[in-house]
């Protein structure tokens, strides 16, 4: 039985969908104004894990994921500039293009990550229409008011605005000032923002109130909704969504609707650098691409995030990586020399089921996978392993080319002659040149065959 942690209630339930069929599962995909950073991806690798232990366990998945193009400020509490707009701006860029922009390389991130791409993508712009109903919806029921500068949600016509992040109970920080502004209460959000001056922006569209763009939290409810329905299984996160970002697209939907949202929330821990979430400051805050140049393996990157739970932070660092890279490798080896039985190590496997299905344990289920490798009598290692990477999803049955460089190859071809002319001793000084540059050569009976060491 699958459990998951369910930050409504912040507990382990036994997963139950909806629906006999197909699982809905929403992910908030990314801004789209500049490139996504490990920790970003961090959240990705979690939901791609939840998607395929999903699938794993035999459902079916339909899983959605938006491309925030419009509406997300620099303040998270509806203030400051439209960051896709002020990203065209500093790149001299059409808005559209600067999303597509960002959105192929993320695209380029999955891929390298071997994270598996969502049943469908959505933009927020080309989901203007949705918006707009969802607040002409919420503004017949009387949860919205108008101030100078847009249509917000009035957070206090909701019963229980807040459940998830608990605020309630918790309240605001206590001795907080906020300045409201025209705003009626702290927690109030944007729903339509009005173009400052209609004309000026890239992106605005016309309205029942007034030229203008969605507020960031109104895309995620209106295209969820569209094409997973008013009701659905999973949505998924980063944590720092839990307090506005979900807690107001809770509220807008159930408020819009008068139904229960969304089943099972789950959110992934930071990627922290020095404990801190990582950031420009703080450093940790490199794009896959970057570590790539560093001679980094994208799927080092993914085999680190596995090693710690998902509701637990991540401490990331180079050497940390380096660690990481070390031991990826170490499985791949031991893998290659394995030979397949046909077999399946049912043991094994359950070890791992039972990990997985409990909270995405992937630790616990790396720990048996090596487990299971370490152990000199267990049968049907390569069959459970296959059984087991559709989940990890890190290519452990996959034989990599090895790029060997030139000078290798030569020594190699020099090596080969010395051995024809039977000149051992010089045969030899070339061995342990290449084995300076991290090679070795296996003298196989069709003749040399050169390894990574
Ligand atoms: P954004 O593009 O800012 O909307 O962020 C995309 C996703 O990355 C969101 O789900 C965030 O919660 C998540 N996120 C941001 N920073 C981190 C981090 N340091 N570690 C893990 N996830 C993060
Ligand atoms: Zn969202």
């Amino acid at each position: 039985m699958l459990k998951l942690f369910n930050t409504l209630g912040r507990k382990k339930e036994a997963f139950k969908p909806i629906r006999k069929g197909e699982i809905g599962i929403y992910t908030c995909g990314p801004t789209v104004y500049w490139y996504q950073h490990i920790g970003n991806l961090r959240s990705y690798i979690f939901s791609d894990i939840l998607k395929r232990t999903l699938i794993y366990n035999g459902y079916k998945v339909k899983h959605v994921m938006n491309i925030t193009d419009v509406g997300h400020l620099t303040s998270d509490a509806d203030e400051g500039e439209d960051k896709i707009e002020k990203a065209a701006k500093r790149e001299g860029k059409k808005a559209g293009d600067i999303a597509n922009f960002y959105w192929n390389v993320f695209k380029e991130d999955f891929k390298k990550l071997n994270i598996i791409e969502p049943s469908m993508w959505c933009k927020a712009t080309e989901h203007i229409k949705e918006q707009i109903e969802l607040i002409k919806k919420l503004e017949k029921k009387g949860y919205t008011y108008k101030t100078s500068d847009g249509i917000y949600f009035d957070t206090s016509k909701l019963k229980d605005y807040g459940k998830l992040a608990k605020l309630k109970k918790e309240g605001l920080k206590a001795g907080a000032r906020i300045s409201l502004g025209e705003k009626r209460n702290a927690t109030d959000f944007a729903l339509w923002k009005f173009s400052e001056k209609p004309g000026i922006r890239q992106q605005e569209w016309n309205s029942p109130w007034s030229i203008g763009f969605p507020g960031w939290h109104i895309e995620c409810s209106a295209m969820s909704m569209r094409y997973l329905g008013k009701h659905f299984d999973i949505h998924t996160g980063g944590e720092d969504h839990i307090p506005v970002h979900h807690t107001n697209e809770i509220a807008q939907s159930e408020a819009a609707t008068g139904k229960k949202f969304v089943n099972y929330w789950l959110h992934g821990a930071f990627l922290t650098s020095k404990g801190e979430k990582v950031s420009k400051s703080k450093g940790g805050l490199y794009t896959i691409s970057e570590l790539e140049r560093l001679e980094f393996k994208p799927f080092s990157y993914r085999y680190l995030c596995l090693t710690a739970h998902y509701r637990t932070q991540l401490e990331f660092s180079l050497e940390i990586l380096k660690n990481a890279q070390n031991s990826y490798e170490r499985l791949k080896n031991i893998i290659k020399e394995l030979k397949d039985d046909g077999k399946v190590n049912e043991s094994y496997l359950k070890r791992f089921e039972d990990a997985i299905n409990d909270d995405l344990d992937m630790p616990k289920a790396l720990a048996v996978l090596w487990e299971l490798l370490r152990d000199e009598k267990a049968e049907g290692k390569i069959k459970t392993i296959e059984k087991m990477d559709r989940v990890f999803g890190l290519d452990l049955l996959k034989k990599e080319k090895i790029e060997i460089p030139a000078e290798v190859k030569r020594l190699v071809d020099e090596r080969e002659s010395a051995r024809k002319s039977k000149d051992w001793k010089k045969a030899d000084e070339l061995r342990e040149k290449i084995k300076q540059r991290g090679f070795y050569v296996d003298d196989t009976g069709e003749g040399a065959k050169i390894k990574r060491l």
